[in-house]
Parts: structure tokens; C-alpha cells; sequence
């Protein structure tokens, strides 16, 4: 979907786009399974192809205090995560 003003490049993703892909943004779309991939830069090429344009700034916005106070580094806090019924917990090998 393509908001007013992109342009769509051959290959359908939407150019000028700008995702900010931090840590946190990786662990949490990868955990989901929204994504799969290994490193932030290839989560923002994957992102890309799949994450509705008008999301570019709030996934940032929503995902860093998210993965700072549930979806953590270490040990997420799955039994109080409002999306525990969507997610595919890939690599969460403990949680609280
Ligand atoms: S269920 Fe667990 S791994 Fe999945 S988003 Fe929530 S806290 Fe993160």
C-alpha cells in the first residue's frame, strides 16, 4: 500500500522509505515471526516488503517502549503480553 507522494520501484517495494530499525524493532519482528531475519539492516529490507508504509514511524515509536518493559532482551514477560496470542515466540527460549 502506498502512502501519497511514494513511488513504487520495479521490484513493488516503495521507495524514499524510512523504517528506523533499532535492537528493538529487530528482536520484537523477528520474535513475532513478521519477519526472519539475522541482522536490523536485513529486518528493514524485510520490513519493507511486508509492513503497510503508513507504519514506517510508529513501529519505532510503539516497539521501543514495548521491547524496553515486555517484549525485553532477556527473559520477555510473555504471560502479560497483549499479543502473546499472536506471536510465535521464535528464539524465546525464556520467558516470565
Ligand atoms: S509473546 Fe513474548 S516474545 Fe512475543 S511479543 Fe510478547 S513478550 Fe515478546
Amino acid at each position: 500500500m502506498e502512502t501519497e507522494g511514494d513511488a513504487t520501484g520495479d521490484d513493488g517495494t516503495v521507495k524514499g522509505r524510512v523504517i528506523a530499525v533499532d535492537i528493538h524493532v529487530h528482536r520484537i519482528t523477528n520474535r513475532w515471526g513478521y519477519v526472519s531475519t539475522t541482522t536490523p539492516e536485513r529486518t528493514t529490507t524485510a520490513l519493507e516488503a511486508v509492513l503497510p508504509p503508513r507504519y514506517d514511524v510508529e513501529i519505532n515509536a510503539l516497539l521501543v517502549p514495548f521491547g524496553k518493559h515486555i517484549c525485553t532482551g532477556v527473559a520477555p514477560k510473555c504471560f502479560t503480553c497483549p499479543v502473546l496470542d499472536m506471536c510465535q515466540q521464535v528464539g524465546v527460549m525464556s520467558h516470565r
